[in-house]
């Protein structure tokens, strides 16, 4: 079985997994300078309760699973979740979302222990720029990351640029041209509002500043369950991919996912505001039919779209019981990329 049906005709197959909220950057469009206010260890799900929660999902036809953050790989022996999260019957597939600081150092050991690809958050080419857009990273970290996540097989690897007028917004030819020669596998991301600011760069004005490089052709995802439309340049190797979840109206067609927090909220949408709260549940001995009840109720409560273009999150579910309003008015979520899992 895969995929759960939705009450929009969707199929739900993907879970995204922030294992923590911690990180080990800043950037700018991300988290304030000193951080966001951390969870307590002690409300961070343990990986048996991950392991818990995953094979509850996978029961309800939900095969693919990503690790994200937070950053990740700040998180202490992440490649035994991902061998216990591989051994889940069901499961297809576990892969990661990182900045790429730490990859260098785990690349091999987190694919020996079965993960199977990595996209990588890089949004410049430049040393001094990575410095001031991350507040605390350094460049070479990243791009020896990944050419190890490369090297160790962990194909294909793919590359989001988040971009923000006036600061990286002047390097869309510079991600655009590394397609040609490696096998980069670039997304160009929308900025959504998740501090109030709604500046963003269209991505029909990044296809056009492309358009210098030679023409766009259509291409199937080099893999991937994502929301992507990807394109190619003439001859390159890598490909091109355009995420557009402020431009495009049926963006949210697409969506094939649920989220869970790493304090063990299970949230329908990430734009939304409706939350479940297992860990409450998994901390008092939930069943297994219990917890297979809820994803399928997190499933059918998904909203059909998100209202950010109306400056509005999607309301908190009906029932106050499974839901937690978490969000301000208007401008995106409260909870901000870092605590929900991006
Ligand atoms: N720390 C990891 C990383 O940076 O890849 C994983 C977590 S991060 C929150 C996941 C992704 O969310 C990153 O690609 C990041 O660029 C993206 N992101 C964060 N804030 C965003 C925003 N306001 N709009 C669009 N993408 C955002
Ligand atoms: Fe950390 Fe990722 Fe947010 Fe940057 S985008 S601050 S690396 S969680």
């Amino acid at each position: 079985m895969t995929g759960a049906p939705d009450s929009c005709g969707r199929s739900i197959n993907y879970l995204r997994v922030s294992v923590t909220d911690r990180c080990n950057l800043r950037c700018i469009y991300c988290m304030p300078p000193s951080g966001v206010p951390l969870l307590r260890q002690s409300d961070i799900l343990s990986y048996e309760e991950i392991g818990t929660v995953v094979r509850a999902t996978a029961e309800v036809g939900i095969n693919k699973i990503r690790l994200t953050g937070g950053e990740p790989l700040v998180r202490a022996q992440l490649p035994r979740l991902v061998e216990m999260l591989c051994e889940v019957q069901g499961v297809e597939e576990v892969s990661l979302t990182t900045n790429g600081t730490l990859l260098s150092r785990h690349a091999l050991e987190l694919k020996q222990a079965g993960l199977t690809r990595v996209n990588i958050s890089l949004d410049t080419l430049r040393a001094d720029r990575y410095r001031g857009i991350t507040r605390l990273g350094e460049l070479t970290a990243v791009l020896h990351g990944i050419e190890t996540a490369q090297e160790a097989g962990l194909h294909p690897v793919k590359i989001n640029v988040v971009l923000i007028r006036g600061v990286n917004d002047d390097e869309v030819l510079d991600f655009a041209a590394m397609t040609v020669d490696r096998e980069w596998h670039v997304r160009f991301i929308e900025r959504m509002p998740f501090n109030g600011e709604v500046d963003f760069v269209p991505t029909s004005e990044v296809q056009q500043r492309i358009g210098v490089l030679g023409k766009l052709e259509p291409r199937v995802a080099p893999t991937g369950n994502g929301p992507a439309a990807y394109y190619r340049l003439p001859g390159a190797r890598g490909t091109i991919g355009f995420i557009t979840p402020l431009t495009e109206p049926a963006f949210c067609s697409r969506c094939n996912r649920l989220r869970l927090t790493p304090d063990g909220k299970l949230r329908p949408c990430l734009l939304g505001e409706a939350e479940i709260d297992l860990r409450r549940l998994l901390r008092n001995n939930a069943s297994p039919e219990t917890l297979r009840r809820l994803v399928q109720q997190a499933v059918a409560s998904k909203p059909q779209r998100h209202h950010l273009e109306a400056g509005r999150t999607n309301p908190p579910d009906a029932d106050p019981e499974r839901s937690r309003r978490t969000t301000g008015e208007g401008g995106g979520p409260k909870r901000r990329m870092s605590q929900i899992g991006g």
